[in-house]
C-alpha cells in the first residue's frame, strides 16, 4: 500500500535534518508508483507529484517529525486537497418538494444507495421522503426499490414498465398531493453509457428540474468511476456523486480520481449493504485511509503536538521561576492565541480539569487588549515588572501610549501576579491535593 511503500522510504531517511531534493525524488518515485497501483488517473498522479514536490522542497522540519515523516505529511494534505472540501450534503428547496435525481451505471450501487439515502435525509432533516421508480428496462430493478422501499418505511411510486417521463411527471404530482416534501427518483442506468439512456435522462432531468443530481460511481472500479462520471457529467450535469462499495475498496484510486477528471465533487460515502453505512464523504477520513495509516496518523499528530508541548514546557519553566515577566506573558498570549484556548497548557499539568475549563473560556479581546498594553512598555519594564508596580508615572504613560486606561494596566498588572501565585501555589501543592482540586 501506498504507506508501507513510504514508511520504507521513510525509515532510509530517518535521522537525517533536511529534506534534500534526492530525498524528495525517491519519496516521489514511491508515492507515484502506490498511487499507479491504487487505480488513479496518471493526470491526477502527475499534478500530484508536482504539487507534493514544490512542497516539500526547501520545507522546513517541523519539530518532532522527520524529514520522512514530514513527506508523509505532506502526501496527507495533497490527497485531502485533491478529494476536495469536506461534503456539504443537500442542497434542499427553501420550500416545497426537495427532488433529488440520481444518475449511474447500472450495477454502480444507484438503488441501494437510493434507500440509504433516504434514510439519511429523514433522519437528519425530519424530511417526508418518497421514491420514484424510474427504471423502467428491467421489472427486478423495480421490485428492487420496492422492496428496499419497505425496508426502510418508504413509499415507492411505481407504475411498472412505462415510460420513465410519464412516471416522473406523475409521481411528483402524486408527492405534491401527499404532502411529500422530498423525493428521490430512482433511474435507468446501462452496462455502459448510451445514447438512449442519456436522452431518457436528460428528458427526466428537464421533467423534473431536481435540486440535485447525484451520480453513484462504484469505488471499486478505480479510475474508470471518474472517466464514467466526466461522461455523465458532460451531458447531465451532476451536482454530486455518491461514491459507493467503499468497503470493497482500499486503495482509493475512484475517489482520487473523481473529482479531477470530472469536477463532480464527492458528497457522500456509501460503504455496505445495510441502511445505515452511509455518510457524509469526509477528505481528510479518505486520505487517512489511502495511506492505510492509524499509525501515520497518530504519529503526525504528536509531531503537531510535540511543537506546542516544547514551548509549553519551557513556559512552564519560566513560570515556576521567580523571574516571569511581561515578555513571558506577552509569549504566553500568543502561544495562547495559537492554541486556541489555554487548555492544552493546563493540559500537561496534572489534574487541572476545573482550571482548564475556566481557561478555555478566557475571551481573546482580553489578550489583544492586555498584549497592546505590554508592547507599550520598555524593554527594561516588561523584563522587570516592579518598574511599574513602583512608578505612577511609569503606568500612566504605558496607559496612554496604549490608548487605555491605568485600570486596564492594573488589570493586566493582576494577570501577571496571578499567573506566579497560581504558580507557587502549584508547586507546594501534593499530588492529592491536586486531584482533589480537579474533582471540585
Ligand atoms: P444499481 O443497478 O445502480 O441500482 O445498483 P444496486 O443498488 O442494485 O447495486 C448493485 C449491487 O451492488 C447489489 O448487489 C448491491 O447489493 C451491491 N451494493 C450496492 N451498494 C453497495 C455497497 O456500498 N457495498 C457493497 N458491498 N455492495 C453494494
Ligand atoms: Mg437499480
Amino acid at each position: 500500500s501506498l504507506s508501507s511503500r513510504l514508511q520504507m522510504a521513510m525509515r532510509r531517511l530517518t535521522g537525517r535534518g533536511i529534506l534534500t531534493e534526492k530525498d524528495i525524488d525517491e519519496m516521489m518515485r514511491e508515492v507515484r508508483l502506490s498511487l499507479l497501483e491504487a487505480d488513479v488517473n496518471f493526470k491526477v498522479v502527475k499534478q500530484f507529484i508536482a504539487n507534493i514536490k514544490e512542497q516539500a522542497v526547501g520545507e522546513k522540519i517541523l519539530k518532532g517529525l522527520n524529514p520522512g515523516q514530514q513527506v508523509v505529511k505532506i502526501v496527507h494534505d495533497e490527497l485531502k486537497r485533491v478529494m476536495g472540501e469536506d461534503a456539504e450534503g443537500i442542497n434542499y428547496a427553501s420550500s416545497g418538494i426537495t427532488t433529488i435525481m440520481t444518475i449511474g451505471l447500472q450495477g454502480s450501487g444507484k438503488t441501494t444507495a437510493i434507500g440509504k439515502l433516504g434514510v439519511y435525509i429523514r433522519k437528519t432533516e425530519k424530511k417526508n421522503v418518497m421514491f420514484i421508480a424510474a427504471d423502467v428496462y428491467r421489472p427486478a430493478a423495480i421490485e428492487q426499490l420496492v422492496t428496499i422501499g419497505k425496508q426502510v418505511g418508504i413509499e415507492v411510486y411505481e407504475e411498472g414498465l412505462k415510460d420513465a417521463r410519464d412516471i416522473v411527471t406523475n409521481g411528483l404530482k402524486y408527492a405534491k398531493e401527499n404532502k411529500y416534501n422530498c423525493v428521490i427518483i430512482d433511474t435507468a442506468g446501462r452496462l455502459h453509457i448510451d445514447e438512449k439512456m442519456m436522452s431518457e435522462l436528460v428528458d427526466v432531468k428537464a421533467i423534473a428540474n431536481p435540486n440535485e443530481i447525484l451520480l453513484t460511481v462504484d469505488a471499486m472500479t478505480g479510475q474508470d468511476a471518474a472517466n464514467i462520471a466526466k461522461s455523465f457529467h458532460e451531458q447531465l450535469n451532476a451536482t454530486g456523486a455518491i461514491l459507493t462499495k467503499l468497503d470493497g475498496d482500499t486503495r482509493g484510486g475512484a475517489a482520487l480520481s473523481i473529482k479531477e477528471v470530472s469536477g463532480i465533487p464527492i458528497k457522500f460515502a456509501s460503504s455496505g449493504e445495510h441502511m445505515d453505512t452511509f455518510e457524509l464523504f469526509h477528505p481528510e477520513r479518505m486520505a487517512s485511509r489511502i495511506l492505510g495509516m492509524g499509525d501515520v496518523l497518530t504519529l503526525i499528530e504528536k509531531a503537531t503536538d510535540a511543537i506546542d508541548e516544547d514551548e509549553a514546557k519551557s513556559m512552564m519553566d519560566k513560570l515556576m521561576s521567580d523571574s516571569f515577566n511581561y515578555n513571558d506573558l506577552l509569549k504566553q498570549f500568543k502561544m495562547i492565541k495559537r492554541m486556541g484556548s489555554m487548555s492544552k497548557i493546563l493540559g500537561f499539568m496534572p489534574g487541572m480539569g476545573k482550571i482548564k475549563d475556566a481557561a478555555s473560556k478566557i475571551d481573546d479581546k482580553q489578550f489583544d487588549k492586555m498584549s497592546v498594553l505590554i508592547t507599550s512598555m520598555t524593554e527594561k519594564e516588561r523584563k522587570d515588572p516592579s518598574l511599574i508596580d513602583k512608578s505612577s508615572k511609569r503606568r500612566e504613560r504605558v496607559a496612554k501610549g496604549s490608548g487605555m486606561s491605568v485600570q486596564d494596566l492594573n488589570r493586566l498588572r493582576s494577570a501577571l501576579d496571578q499567573q506566579k501565585k497560581m504558580m507557587k501555589q502549584m508547586m507546594n501543592m501534593d499530588e492529592k491535593q491536586l486531584d482533589s482540586m480537579s474533582k471540585n
